[in-house]
């Protein structure tokens, strides 16, 4: 992955939230605050401009810029969370202007590692964690078995969107929907349908 492929995924991402932060804010109605798709369009509609107005010279800088940024903008718990995802995978990538795809599998688990320390949720808990934790699993796999980026990135959105449509079931421990209580079972998590949407994002833009 180059500068180029970075800044093409995270404004894949941006377009994508964008395109369904109606269904995201409509999830997070039935189970939270009913902000999470207002809150994705605003933060990575502020992190395509980011962007747009940097010049990088490293692939992690791309990711530290988009994570700083959210950070800045959003003022839900999924800015930060993200946030630090981002921030976290930015630093955990070598210096340079292309990274391999091993670079990136220790990198995507830096941005795991990030999320469950800032919001301490494990799978199971219904969050983005569930959608992100096997997409993470499912990137190394790939890559310890010699897939290359397109293959290894294919394989973390499938695993994404399995892992969101899971949390279907699931009571949620963490964040608002917690408040619910097993009321928020029969809902979908909308934070792991957005990390869905970005890991697709990556996926389509590696596809070959
Ligand atoms: P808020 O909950 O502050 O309104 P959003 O609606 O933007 O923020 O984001 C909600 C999403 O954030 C949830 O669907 C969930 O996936 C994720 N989330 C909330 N709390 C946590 C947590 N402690 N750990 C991991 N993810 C969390
Ligand atoms: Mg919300």
């Amino acid at each position: 992955m180059d500068v180029a492929l970075a800044t093409a995924w995270l404004r894949a991402a941006a377009e994508a939230v964008v395109a369904d932060a109606d269904e995201l804010t409509k999830l997070d109605a039935a189970i939270g605050d009913g902000d999470h798709g207002v809150n994705m369009r605003r933060g990575f509609t502020a992190v395509t401009a980011a962007l747009e107005a940097t010049a990088f010279t490293g692939v992690g800088d791309v990711f530290v810029k988009a994570g700083t940024t959210l950070i800045a903008k959003v003022g839900g718990a999924s800015g930060p969370l993200f946030g630090s995802a981002f921030r976290a995978i930015g630093k955990a990538l070598p210096p340079g202007a292309t990274v391999s795809p091993a670079d990136l599998a220790t990198a995507l688990r830096a941005g795991l590692d990030a999320v469950g320390g800032l919001g301490g949720a494990a799978p199971g808990d219904k969050t983005m964690v569930d959608a992100l934790a096997p997409a993470v699993a499912s990137f190394e796999e790939a890559v310890v078995a010699g897939a290359g980026l397109p293959e290894a990135s294919a394989g973390a959105a499938r695993a994404a969107g399995d892992g969101a449509r899971a949390t279907v079931a699931l009571t949620a421990r963490k964040g608002r929907a917690s408040y619910l209580g097993e009321r928020s079972a029969g809902h979908q998590d909308p934070g792991a349908v957005s990390t869905w949407l970005i890991l697709q994002a990556l996926a389509d833009v590696t596809a070959p």
